[in-house]
């Protein structure tokens, strides 16, 4: 973890505490660009439908113009835990953003892991525990 990875999750945590306030906003991403920006999102979860944050950040990326982004963190609880992007949307961070590392595991001892691939997710956490996904 560098201080730029723990940042990122307190910006996360910091939009959480702000923005999830609802049963429709439960989850919020924090985004680093190439260049040091930080583009951030929450879910939607709706009766009718909802789109994990992570698929919110990167379209808020692309709309931005962003090419490059370089770490992604999603956090649950307002902060207090760390939650790991759905195979949905690793699949399409990693083939929009194939260099993209995600931090994951427990909130007091993150890792940073690339996003391709579950074995990725596993590998970086307890495989006998499954790990709190994103699912909208
Ligand atoms: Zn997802």
């Amino acid at each position: 973890m560098r201080d730029t990875d723990r940042a990122l999750v307190q910006a996360a945590s910091a939009v959480a505490k702000l923005r999830c306030r609802s049963a429709a906003h439960t989850l919020a991403t924090a985004a680093r660009t190439a260049d040091g920006r930080v583009i951030s999102a929450v879910n939607v979860a709706r009766a009718a439908g909802g789109a994990c944050p992570e698929v919110v950040a990167l379209a808020t990326a692309v709309t931005q113009g962003v090419s490059e982004l370089e770490t992604i963190v999603t956090v649950g609880e307002r902060g207090r835990t760390l939650v790991t992007p759905c195979d949905s949307c690793r699949r399409l961070l990693a083939d929009q953003f194939p260099g993209l590392r995600m931090i994951i595991g427990p909130v007091d001892d993150p890792r940073v892991v690339p996003v391709t691939g579950r074995a990725a997710a596993i590998e970086a956490g307890d495989p006998t525990d499954e790990p709190e996904v994103c699912d909208r």
